[in-house]
């Protein structure tokens, strides 16, 4: 009718045996599939699986290696110290999970993280962390140093029910008093399932441990999140704080940032501190606690161990 017409496509794949091995079952995954593609924007196509492209292989076959690096135990926590700007005394440490691969060496957490999140396999991992942390710092204070441990929450593990009783079973444990323990968590975690996060964060409170709010500064409502959240710290993200000598927005940011938080009584951390001139600028504005490179990058337990009883400083 001489009217011209734009056609896309959107293509579901089911694959024999796999995804059915009767044509019924065949074609109803494909079908699935077809919808799949089609919620996912249309003019494309997904696997009935969600597991048969290339990249998904890779991550299924990385997944498979997580499983069995957790019964491996070949994740390690590394501690970075926190220093108190004022006296350069450690405050404490945030644990940093480390996968020590038997074949290959370290492998940082940027490269596991997201996918043990997506395979809820950060809950057990999480629990690890959280344990090992809290045993570390309960050790650290039994030889009379007042050393306080963040450990970063993940949302799933916000997110469970028996959460708050995970971290009352740890601090049990461990013998760590509550106040010893921080849980850092970042804005995009707490805001999935606002009241589910609300009312768990509130429990964890009033159960004595620290909240403090991660990466500070990156998310777009920092300010009505920090409102409604009960955090008692805020970490100002290191994007930030890399510029407070070049960029002067940077600066602006930082300083706003710092009077802000202690506007509204909350500790401020500066994380990803590596010269000399961010941690004056630092001082100068009375920004509480200090971590970065410029100090120590995170260690083995052992050799933060031996830190915690030569009292080491790090004078800034
Ligand atoms: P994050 O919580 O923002 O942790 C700080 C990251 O900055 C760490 O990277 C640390 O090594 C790095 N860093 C510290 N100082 C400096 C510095 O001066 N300069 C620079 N450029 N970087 C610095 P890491 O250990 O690779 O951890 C990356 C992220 O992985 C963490 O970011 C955190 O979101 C996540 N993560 C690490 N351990 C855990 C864990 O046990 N559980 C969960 N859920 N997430 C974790
Ligand atoms: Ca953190
Ligand atoms: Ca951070």
């Amino acid at each position: 009718a001489e009217r011209e017409l734009y056609v896309t496509v959107s293509i579901g794949i089911a694959v024999f045996p796999e995804d059915g091995d009767d044509v019924d079952t065949l074609v109803k995954s494909a079908d699935a599939a077809m919808y799949a593609a089609k919620q996912q924007g249309r003019d494309g196509y997904q696997f009935h699986s969600g597991l048969r492209s290339h990249g998904d292989i890779e991550r299924l076959d990385l997944g498979n290696r997580l499983h069995r690096a957790i019964d491996a135990k070949e994740f390690r926590v590394y501690f970075q110290p926190v220093v108190r700007v004022e006296t350069g005394t450690m405050t404490g440490a945030e644990a940093l999970v480390r996968w020590e691969r038997a074949d290959n060496g370290l492998v940082l957490p940027g490269e596991f993280i997201p996918l043990a999140e997506d395979s809820g396999l950060i809950v057990p991992l999480g629990m690890e962390v959280l344990r090992e942390s809290c045993r570390q710092a309960a050790e650290w204070n039994r030889i009379g140093r007042p050393l306080s441990v963040s450990v970063n929450l993940s949302v799933r593990q916000l997110q469970r029910r028996d959460v708050v009783g995970t971290v009352r079973t740890a601090l049990e444990d461990s013998g760590l008093e509550a106040r010893r323990l921080s849980l850092e968590i970042t804005e995009s975690v707490a805001m999935q399932n606002l009241d589910v996060t609300l009312a768990a964060l509130a429990d964890l409170r009033r159960l004595g441990v620290g909240i403090t709010m991660d990466d500070f500064g990156t998310g777009y409502s920092s300010l009505s999140y920090l409102k409604m959240l009960p955090v008692d710290t805020v970490k100002i993200d290191r994007s930030f704080v890399q510029g407070v000598g070049t960029d002067p927005n940077d600066a602006t940011i930082v300083r706003a940032a710092i009077a802000l938080a202690h506007e509204l009584r909350l500790r401020v951390i500066a994380e990803g501190v590596e010269s000399a001139e961010q941690a004056d600028f630092l001082r100068v504005h009375q920004c509480d606690e200090l971590q970065g490179f410029l100090f120590s990058p995170a260690v083995p337990a052992a050799e933060f161990g031996e830190w915690v009883v030569s009292n080491r400083r790090f004078p800034v």
